[in-house]
């Protein structure tokens, strides 16, 4: 019996599981968006953002889904003469894409089959042509379980393309996996809270470099409610353009904190030891979906060699642990399924969860 109010755990890549404590964050008495406290709540979030990040530029909090970051990165940094480049490995940089041609400016797409990275060798190519503003790219593709080779593209577009702007989806990365944004010259890095914070959705949290910041004073049109002028404006007092989510932002604080206490280098060892887990119980039982080198830390597409009925495996789960884990996404339905391990999902409910899997497979 279906009820929403006694809901499975969710192992599904997002929203992940939410844990007690930080659900009573949501619930704390409300603050005006225009009071002290309110300046008090915001900045100490954007400052601990900023270590988390590895950031001394922007940090701004969205009352959004990450898809609204999507669209104002491009609003906001690129002019309606220019052409982005997208990089396409999977249904959410496909949308990236598409989101791009909304807003009126021209993409051209770098696309692989699904699973497969794309290289830094790919963009230096198309990028040589010069014809390109900005790129956009996937940090971990959700639908597929991949997790592309940024560090290295970074590197390369530092050296070869200074001038190109750089746009991170890193919806599904941003805490699971390294991202030091200074470090690796990125201009705009997304995520939004139901993923790797481990919060319920109705945020996002983006940085934002001070020369995407510049280049945005140029760009007319950048609409109101994404205006990146209009967030920087209201961060110097503190505060947002518009009213903000403000329990998910009491949430953030209290999870960041945590973060902050365990040190990101630890908390990126922690998700890589779940993946390390995931995968070596993929590989015995199943094969992974994406070759090793890039398969994700956040979650684990497991390729249905077995030929297993998928949905049937996850409403036995549901049915009897009250957990559920996803299909895989779209055309890979069934051919797939995934498993998160991100944010506050431990290694050992990691085990659980593979061990009843186990028990349904026989
Ligand atoms: C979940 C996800 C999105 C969409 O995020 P919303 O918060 O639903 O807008 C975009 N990109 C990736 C990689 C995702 O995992």
């Amino acid at each position: 019996m279906v009820d929403w109010k006694n809901p499975p755990r969710l192992f599904i890549p997002g929203p992940v599981k939410v844990n007690e404590d930080v659900l009573q964050q949501l619930a704390r008495p409300t603050l005006g968006h225009r009071g002290k406290e309110y300046a008090q709540l915001h900045s100490s979030t954007v400052e601990m953002l900023k270590k988390i990040l590895f950031t001394t530029q922007n940090v701004f909090l969205s009352t959004s889904s990450a898809s609204g970051i999507w669209e104002a990165s491009i609003r906001n940094c690129v002019d309606f003469n220019e052409t982005v480049l997208c990089s396409c490995c999977g249904a959410f940089s496909d949308k990236w894409a598409d989101v791009v041609r909304s807003c009126g400016r021209k993409a051209d797409e770098i696309k692989v089959e699904w699973g497969k990275p794309v290289t830094p060798e790919m963009i230096d190519e198309k990028l040589s042509t010069g014809k390109y503003a900005a790129v956009t790219l996937m940090y971990n593709e959700t639908s597929t379980g991949l997790m592309n080779p940024l560090y290295e593209t970074s590197e390369m577009m530092k050296e070869k393309y200074p001038d190109v702007l750089v746009f991170v989806d890193a919806v599904s990365a941003m805490i699971g996996l390294p991202l030091h944004f200074d470090k690796l010259g990125w201009d705009v890095a997304f995520a939004s809270v139901q993923k790797a914070f481990a919060i319920p959705p109705g945020l996002a949290v983006a940085a934002v470099s001070n020369r995407a910041m510049e280049k945005s004073k140029k760009v007319p049109q950048r609409g109101y409610y994404f205006d990146f002028q209009a967030f920087a404006k209201s961060a110097e007092k503190n505060q947002t353009p518009t009213t903000p989510a403000i329990p998910h932002i009491m949430a953030l604080n209290y999870q960041c904190e945590k973060l902050i206490a365990e040190g990101m280098e630890n908390v990126w060892k922690r998700h890589k030891k779940m993946g390390d887990f995931a995968r070596s119980w993929a590989r015995e039982k199943f094969a992974l979906f994406c070759e090793d080198k890039y398969a994700s830390d956040t979650l684990t597409t497991v390729k249905n060699t077995r030929g297993i009925v998928v949905a049937d495996v996850i409403s036995a789960v549901q049915k009897k642990h009250n957990t559920a884990f996803g299909n895989g996404y779209g055309d890979l339905k069934e051919k797939t399924f995934r498993v998160a391990h991100m944010g506050d999902i431990t290694l050992e409910e990691v085990k659980e969860l593979l061990g009843w899997i186990d028990e349904e497979i026989g």
